[in-house]
């Protein structure tokens, strides 16, 4: 990590250069059909690909290389050697390199949201959305990474002083997952860079093309090569490159977003090097309606909760909780704003909020190639029920019937996850009851939609730890070294 005053001043020189060469307007290619490693759009070395499809219409989009472990070991290698230059970059030029990053996002949000709605299927205005918050992460991280502040400690010695400095944790692997393609890899990147990291993606096989669009806004910023490095890989290669990562000693950390059960994996795999990890695992979030609340506002918090990426987020309300004197208004209106708002279709079309027809249930849609799901909703369901202990991850309303606090409290915390929990009261002695004993990582409080890269984003029990966002989530990107000095 040596390096002289006049390299770096050599480096920072080529960044502005590089950025400034870049920066006009350029053609950003939605569909490349190679990786990039070290800085390089490649094949993978055994020359092999995969096909990529549009779930909506079943077409080809196009192919990726299908990486193996060689070829993982190259970007390792890559992301290894660009941690020497990246990490011994002052924090301002970091900055300045992320601040391009949301530039672009900006300039080339249509393309970015397009490619969303190619390769995932949602709603181009989902899409749109979507960007708006990878943008955002850049953003804010951006203005984090001047802000990694150590300590001091006040010694007990009079002849020792106590110092924290915060340095970076080195090479990230990221394992992400298809439901928000950019979002979910820009949380993760924005943060690492920031803190002086180089990063590792594997992303999910059904969408790797929005990490191959991040490539390309990278080397306009000026990120140097082998900072951020993309190894596309089809199912069937996943299990031995999710391994090789976890297992190997060059990478200090890995940070998954994903199911419960392939956490699971990454973290076994883990263990033998001891790695640093950050889990992102599955929700079941319960979503708890009392009968002090608004009915308008709990509907209307519900279907943006629920049906928001047509239930596929890992923050949807999963389990709703409704208490008995107000059940049967709540059902009748959530029916009527489900008929009224829901619709189902291609992302490219006007007013679709749903990746299938609108009838209250219960079936695969037989248009858009069988791979969409009609809006449903099922009432007088019970706790022993599958559909209350599973996580749906799809537009399914399941509403439970309950009568005091404390069942709601038990029933929402039967479960062994915990990611988000969301209630509506207007009872102000409740709301923090219910807010302090709900066994989740973050509480929706009378509002449906909480995630913001402002604050803290991270679940407990199997639904993972550590934070994503925020002032918090630099910070698993950081060691804390102690210096103890004598004097
Ligand atoms: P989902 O149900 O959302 O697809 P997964 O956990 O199966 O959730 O997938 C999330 C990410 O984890 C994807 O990138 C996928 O390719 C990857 N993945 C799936 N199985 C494994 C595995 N055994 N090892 C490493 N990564 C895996």
């Amino acid at each position: 990590m040596s390096q002289s005053k006049d390299e770096q001043s050599a480096l920072s020189c080529n960044l502005v250069q590089i950025s400034s060469h870049h920066c006009s307007a350029q053609h950003l290619d939605l569909f490349p059909n190679k990786t990039y490693i070290g800085g390089k759009w490649t094949d993978s070395l055994s020359s092999k690909t995969f096909e990529v499809l549009d779930p909506a219409k079943n077409t080809l989009l196009g192919t990726v290389p299908d990486c193996n472990v060689e070829d993982l070991n190259l970007a390792i290698n890559s992301a290894n050697s660009a941690f020497q230059i990246w990490s011994n970059f002052t924090a301002e030029q970091r900055s300045k390199v992320l601040r391009k990053l949301y530039d672009l996002h900006v300039q080339y949000k249509q393309q970015l949201a397009e490619i969303i709605t190619h390769e995932n299927g949602k709603p181009l205005r989902e899409s749109l959305v979507e960007i708006d918050s990878s943008a955002k992460s850049y953003e804010w991280f951006s203005e984090e990474a001047k802000r990694a502040y150590g300590d001091v400690i006040p010694s007990p010695a009079p002849n020792k002083r106590f110092l924290v400095v915060k340095q970076p944790v080195g090479i990230c692997g990221f394992i992400t997952p298809w439901n928000f393609p950019a979002y979910m890899i820009a949380r993760k990147t924005a943060a690492a860079l920031a803190a002086g990291c180089t990063v590792v993606i594997k992303p999910a096989e059904d969408t790797p093309y929005s990490a191959l669009a991040l490539c390309q806004l990278a080397e306009m910023a000026g990120l140097p090569a082998g900072c951020l490095n993309v190894v596309t890989t089809s199912r069937s290669n996943t299990a031995q490159i999710g391994k090789a990562l976890c297992e190997n000693q060059l990478v200090k950390k890995i940070s998954f977003t994903g199911s419960t059960a392939v956490g699971k994996i990454l973290l076994q795999n883990s263990a033998s090097t001891v790695k640093k990890v950050q889990m992102e695992l599955g929700g079941n979030a319960p979503f708890i309606v009392f009968d002090s609340a608004d009915i308008k506002k709990a509907v209307s918090g519900l279907m943006a909760s629920k049906f928001r990426n047509s239930g596929q987020t890992c923050v949807c309300a999963n389990r709703i909780f409704v208490q008995e004197n107000i059940y049967d208004k709540f059902i009748l209106a959530l029916a009527e704003e489900m008929k009224n708002q829901l619709k189902v279709g291609h992302g490219f079309e006007n007013d679709v909020t749903q990746g299938g027809k609108i009838v209250m249930g219960g079936a695969k849609c037989d248009i858009l190639g069988g791979n969409f799901f009609e809006p449903t909703l099922i009432s007088d369901v019970n706790n022993d029920m599958e559909i209350s202990r599973e996580e749906i991850f799809g537009p399914v309303a399941a509403i439970m019937k309950f009568k005091t606090e404390e069942d709601a409290v038990r029933l929402a915390n039967s479960v062994p996850v915990g990611l988000a929990g969301y209630f509506y009261s207007n009872d102000i002695s409740q709301i923090w009851r219910v807010a302090e004993k709900l066994e989740v990582g973050m509480v929706g409080v009378n509002e449906g939609i909480i995630s913001t890269i402002e604050a803290p984003f991270g679940g407990i029990k199997e639904s993972g730890f550590g934070s994503e966002g925020s002032k918090y989530g630099m910070n698993e990107y950081l060691n804390n070294k102690f210096i103890c000095m004598g004097i």
